[in-house]
């Protein structure tokens, strides 16, 4: 995709119709939920193998949840086909088990189904969904609003910039467990490793090129890439790092860079806190 474009803004409903939105969604689980949007999208000509893309979206899910805390949930999948784009975003009342981090139901399903030929739109509508979405004001509106209308002009209010760069926004478990799987890969059995190839492939088609370059980087000189701060302190160079990055870290899915010796930094997972 011509870089000029990624650097204006434009809004998420520029990339789908009210039509593509299901203000009531009556699946009652993930996989149905996912069924269901992809039923409207197959209905409005958007996909054509829809039995392809469920298998997809469901396998991505299973391999990391893309819920994103606090109800909400982007299932999505790349997929080679005709289209550029496709979305479709159902609401659940009742809301849907996604084994998300925080363990809330969902309410809100964002489904973004995009072609490899634009391999930086995704991070560009993932990044200002997820910025939008996390603000607790924006949030209430979308789960209150009370007819599809409402929701339709909430979500176009949504602005799709470029994320900033010393904060990789909510990938932090995507980059945690892309760095767990390479090392399993290292000690893996021959029959294992297409398998474990396959996940970091899928994975890897949703980050950035920088991002993976700089990652490979740093796995191959030290054996590995990401590092948890504990207390305020990174556990790959034990050097505090400032208050301000410390409380933004904790307790959120953003992927920071330690300054002083320059590796991914994520939150500290729960089990390791808990000591
Ligand atoms: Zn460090």
């Amino acid at each position: 995709m011509d870089k000029k474009d990624l650097l204006g803004i434009s809004h998420f409903s520029d990339y789908f119709k009210p039509g593509q939105l299901v203000f009531d969604l009556k699946a009652v689980d993930k996989v149905q939920a996912v069924e269901e949007l992809l039923d409207v999208l197959a209905k409005l000509k958007l996909i054509q193998n829809r039995k392809l893309l469920l298998t997809r979206l469901i396998d991505r899910e299973n391999l990391e949840s893309t819920a994103l805390g606090e109800g909400i949930a982007v299932p999505h999948a790349r997929v080679d086909s005709n289209g550029e784009i496709s979305i479709a975003v159902g609401r659940s009342a009742a809301g849907i088990d996604f084994s998300a981090p925080d363990k809330k139901k969902v309410h809100l399903i964002i489904i973004i189904i995009w072609n490899p030929q634009l391999p930086g739109l995704f991070n560009h509508l993932f990044a200002g969904l997820a910025h939008f979405l996390r603000e607790p004001d924006f949030r209430r509106r979308i789960f209150e609003a009370k007819d599809k209308n409402v929701l339709w002009e909430t979500l176009g209010e949504i602005e799709l910039r470029l994320p900033q760069e010393d904060k990789i926004v909510s990938r932090a478990g995507l980059l945690r467990k892309l760095q767990e799987i390479e090392k399993k890969k290292k000690k893996a059995p021959k029959a294992q490793i297409k398998t474990l190839t396959a996940q970091t492939g899928l994975l890897r088609e949703e980050l950035d090129h920088s991002l993976l370059t700089r990652f490979d980087k740093l796995m191959e000189r030290y054996g590995f890439a990401v590092a948890e701060v504990d207390e305020g302190v990174c556990q790959s160079c034990n050097i505090s790092v400032s208050t301000e990055m410390s409380s933004a870290i904790d307790g959120s899915n953003d992927i920071y860079i330690c300054e002083n010796c320059g590796k991914y930094l994520v939150a500290a997972s729960p089990k390791k806190k808990k000591k």
